[in-house]
């Protein structure tokens, strides 16, 4: 004979812990002078799920014999599923598999009258499962209205020490109210995304520090992106909305400014009974930055590698293709990547040079560009970045940037045609269901159909352009580009190289770099530094403002 012991993640469920089910089971063995071999225990899982690896690993057994029975509490431990019953059942019927319970009484499976009560039995296991069940979910409903903070482990931010269990010792938690150390570190997370540094970067960092998850743990790159993205931290904004009963939402009564709290199997969004700690523009600016880094803007432009080479996808090549390749003698055009190369010395360590250059093959070694152009890295960047300050302190510029930072206007106007076409959207899918239910002919429908999808196709084009308005008035808003006189140029050098590309990219449509004999040239920059640089062979494309 084999035990079988399960517990469900179901805290009503578990009115006998396993271990208590296992004691209970040897006893009854013995009571009954049953020889039982083994226990069998599934964790943690639902009497509804036909494939607990404990349970299937026990019916194989029985079924195959010689041992060919299974001693479980009550019918309910082995199943709350009726197809899994049916399963057990016919097992019983066909195999000559029995089950002894030790809190119930044993069926004969080999008769009708023991199959019919068996099969009784199951159906209030599943009964018992599914009213639970619904209760849980309204419950849950009904407590994400109130904004009540999920259950579960700790947020980070939240979880304030209130005291100490007066018997245990254990702390005792407030987790709606905040835990200012883990405040600062989400803050300082914030501001050190939005300033271009990389998720790796700032995680190695902290776990340099000790600063650990609110497990303990120690941080992925993963992990930040989400945590800092999580809605339950950006305040509430949504405005007024009601509940299913089409009365005024009771989370609104929670105070404003408090985070969002998102339930998930309704999609509703309610305001939640802890303080926020990010502002909408924050959240915005944020996922910008960790998008900015997942893919550029435009496909056809090189993407930063490691963030390292910020002119990357900005450097044009202006070299010429050479005789005797695919087009000789026509300008090149190609994007120049940033590299290392390493010289070899006659004495010493190999020198290594950051540069950039114009790769001549692609990805799968087609010529793509000349490949004839190269430039030093330090050197090209301290040129451009120079001259993007000094087009930052043109007071000319600054006040026409400020300008067309305010992209509200442009937002809200791209809203209300948003909501507009997708009101559309909605009208013509009505219309396809009624030509679908005979309302009409086949020639409405293909009309219908063409409409539908060309008021997709512009409400994904609205909503591309909206984004990025979005995204790049929250960049350049938090990252203070151009904002104050001076500030760019303390900036420049303490923040990273992803936001030196951005606050570049704002002002510069690209930098031709043409061939040039690097060796005869010279260039002093504002700090006196001498580069081996031709600054004639570099042009500067402003963009328009
Ligand atoms: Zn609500
Ligand atoms: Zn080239």
């Amino acid at each position: 004979m084999y035990g079988y012991v399960r517990i469900s993640r179901d805290e009503k469920d578990r009115a006998e812990g396993v271990h208590l089910q296992a004691k209970n089971q040897v006893k009854h063995a013995k009571r009954k002078k049953l020889p039982l071999a083994r226990i069998f225990c599934d964790n943690d899982m639902s009497g509804a799920d036909a494939d607990r690896p404990a349970l299937r690993e026990v019916l194989g057994l029985v079924a195959g014999g010689p041992a060919k029975v299974v001693l479980a509490r009550d019918v309910s431990r082995l199943t709350r599923d009726y197809d899994l019953g049916n399963e057990l059942m016919k097992l019983g019927r066909d195999e000559g598999v029995r089950y002894c319970f030790v809190n119930a009484t044993d069926y004969d499976l080999t008769t009708g009258a023991g199959r019919k009560n068996f099969m009784v039995a199951v159906a209030e296991a599943v009964e018992y499962r599914e009213v639970n069940t619904e209760n849980l979910l309204e419950r849950m409903s009904e407590e994400a209205a109130k904004g009540v903070m999920q259950g579960g482990s700790r947020r980070f931010g939240y979880g304030k020490v209130a005291g100490t269990h007066p018997i245990t010792g254990d702390e005792i938690l407030d987790r709606c109210a905040l835990r200012d150390e883990e405040v600062a570190v989400l803050r300082e997370g914030r501001d050190r995304l939005i300033n271009g540094e990389t998720q790796t970067a700032i995680i190695t960092d902290w776990n340099a520090r000790g600063v650990t998850t609110s497990e303990g743990d120690r941080w992925r790159v993963g992990k930040l992106s989400h945590l800092l993205l999580l809605e339950a931290y950006v305040a509430y904004d949504l405005g007024e909305h009601t509940d299913a009963n089409g009365d005024r939402c009771e989370c609104l009564n929670n105070p404003e400014g408090n985070g969002i709290r998102f339930h998930e199997r309704s999609g509703t969004r309610h305001r939640g009974q802890w303080p926020a700690i990010f502002t909408r523009a924050e959240h915005d600016a944020m996922r910008a930055a960790v998008t900015a880094h997942r893919r550029s803007k435009n496909p056809e432009r090189p993407r930063q590698r490691n963030g390292e080479y910020w002119m990357t996808g900005l450097a044009e090549c202006g070299g010429t293709w050479k005789e005797g390749t695919d087009r000789p003698g026509q300008y090149c055009g190609g994007w120049l990547v940033g590299s290392a190369l390493e010289r070899k010395r006659k004495t010493g360590p190999p020198a290594v040079q950051r540069r950039y250059g114009c790769r001549s093959k692609d990805g799968f070694n087609v010529a793509c560009a000349c490949g004839r152009v190269f430039r030093d890295a330090d050197a090209l960047e301290t040129f451009v970045g120079q001259a993007v300050i000094a087009e930052y302190e043109n007071p000319d510029i600054l006040a026409r940037l400020d300008r067309g930072n305010d992209n509200a206007e442009q937002i809200a106007a791209l809203q209300k045609r948003i909501e507009t076409t997708a009101g559309n959207l909605d009208a013509e899918a009505d219309r396809r269901t009624e030509v679908l239910t005979g309302a009409g002919d086949e020639f409405d429908l293909r009309v219908i159909d063409r409409t539908i999808t060309g008021l997709k196709a512009s409400l994904k084009t609205l909503r591309a352009e909206q984004d990025s308005l979005r995204s790049s008035q929250a960049l350049a808003v938090l990252a203070d580009i151009g904002s104050t006189p001076g500030e760019l140029r303390k900036a420049w050098t303490t923040k990273g190289s992803r936001w030196r590309h951005e606050a570049a990219a704002r002002v510069i449509e690209k930098v031709i770099v043409r061939p040039a004999n690097i060796y005869a040239a010279k260039w002093e920059d504002q700090n006196g530094r001498v580069w081996r640089f031709d600054k004639s062979s570099v042009e500067i494309v402003w963009r328009p403002l």
